[in-house]
């Protein structure tokens, strides 16, 4: 019954998809026109997007956009193979509703976290229903549910990488299936005991520059996040299969037991996907310049899923604490390389006025901080504006620094 709605997903995937880029272009643009508070200067406040902050609350997301959106090109050309009949197997078939089912709850649940950041990071002007935040938030509540309901779709995907896994070794003869178990056991008592994290460490040799490299390294992005899926599901697999002799009551307890886990596998397993289109997508790319910001941002969103799950990574002796303190620091720091780019990265949705129908993504923003600062440079050049109270007290405290200075000058 949830297989038949494979078409109806795929459609969800790909609205949710341009329900997060509407949000991102109409608070990156708004983001970088609308200033508040003067850090660095007297005389001009700072534009939003310059807060180290927001754009830690934009640009993620933006980065995880550019992922789903990758992934959802890449279940378009399924969805056509299947469905034009050129690759039409039962094996298709099956890929296509596991993709569908593992891509359709990210993008959902992204569009409505995004949606609800976009609408908080444009302050009150967000909360306009002109902005349309409030009400593209309250049309794609829903996604999250029907055509599949987006916890169960996981399960969905759960049960297919079991089944793939447990067909991996079907019919191997026992010699190999006890090679495999000895490296099984050999890779765990690596990870446990944590040598690879000592490993890592001494090749780090405590440089943090070092541990930033090997975190942009593409290959080890890669390695750490598909071992985080398929020894995930070895691990769960190895416990299930005790199920096998056990009568239905029982094997459906030790399954419920696991249940979490394996939602949680599914889950990585989907962003993994959507790692991975991101980075095929990288290599379509033709203009040099393009594919070094886009590779950023491909940087910004595996890196964004480690930190989210460093927990694993360090209990399971994947990441070196050396490594893990670096994360944090590599991110800033890709965020204030991505920031120039922002705009441009919004723009190349090529949403125009009549799609966006939103008035702070219309540049209306800039007009009125240009309006509002060419008043005041009027007012100062004219000498009627005001003098700031803070102005005020330091001139007061430097004369009577003077007068002192003076005093102590004639006393001596
Ligand atoms: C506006 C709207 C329009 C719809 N249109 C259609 C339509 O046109 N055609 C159609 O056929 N259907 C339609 N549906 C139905 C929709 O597909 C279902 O609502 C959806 O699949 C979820 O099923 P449910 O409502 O029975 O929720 P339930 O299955 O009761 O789920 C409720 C909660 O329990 C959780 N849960 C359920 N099972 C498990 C489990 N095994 N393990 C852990 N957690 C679990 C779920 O994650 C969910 O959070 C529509 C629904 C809505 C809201």
């Amino acid at each position: 019954m949830l297989g038949t709605l494979v078409q109806g997903r795929v459609s969800l995937d790909g609205a949710a998809v341009a329900a997060s880029k509407l949000a991102l272009t109409a608070a990156i643009t708004y983001s970088t026109q609308r200033r508040q508070f003067n850090a660095s200067s007297e005389l001009r406040e700072e534009v939003l997007m310059d807060y180290q902050r927001h754009q830690r609350r934009l640009l993620p997301r933006l980065a995880a956009t550019y992922a789903a959106s990758f992934a959802h090109e890449e279940l378009l050309e399924k969805f056509d193979d299947v469905f034009s009949g050129r690759n039409d197997t039962d094996e298709d078939r099956q890929d296509l509703e596991t993709l569908a089912a593992a891509l359709k709850p990210l993008s959902t649940w992204l569009a409505l976290d995004t949606l609800q950041e976009c609408r908080e990071a444009t302050g009150g002007q967000g909360f306009l229903i002109e902005n349309r935040f409030a009400s593209l938030r309250a049309d794609l509540d829903v996604y999250v549910t029907f055509e599949g309901d987006n916890t169960v779709l996981l399960q969905l995907v759960a049960k297919r990488l079991l089944t793939d896994y447990a067909k991996e070794f079907k019919g191997v003869d026992f010699g190999v299936l006890a090679r495999y178990a000895v490296s099984q056991a050999a890779g765990k008592t690596l990870h446990r005991s944590g040598l690879r994290r000592v490993a890592q460490t001494v090749a780090d040799s405590g440089s943090g520059k070092k541990s930033a490299k090997a975190l942009r390294d593409e290959d080890t992005q890669r390695e750490l996040l598909s071992d985080r899926v398929q020894s995930r599901v070895a691990d769960v697999a190895a416990v299930l299969r005790g199920a096998k002799g056990m009568s239905q009551e029982k094997s459906a307890a030790l399954f419920n037991e696991h249940q979490n886990e394996l939602i949680e596998v599914a889950h990585a397993h989907a962003e993994l996907l959507q790692w991975e289109a991101f980075t095929r997508g990288l290599k379509k790319i033709e203009d040099p310049g393009t594919r070094e910001v886009l590779t950023r941002l491909r940087d910004l969103f595996g890196l964004c899923l480690i930190e989210k799950d460093l927990a694993w990574f360090l209990m399971n002796g994947r990441l070196s604490s050396q490594r893990a303190r670096t994360l944090d620091r590599y991110i800033n720091r890709l965020l204030t390389r991505i920031r120039p780019h922002a705009l441009d990265l919004v723009e190349s949705f090529g949403y125009g006025p009549e799609h966006l129908r939103s008035a702070i993504a219309s540049g209306a923003e800039q007009e009125r901080q240009d309006e509002a600062a060419e008043y005041t440079r009027r007012r100062r050049a004219s000498g009627d504006a005001p003098i700031d109270e803070k102005t005020l007290l330091a001139r007061e405290a430097r004369q009577k620094k003077a007068q002192k200075a003076a005093k102590s000058r004639t006393k001596g």
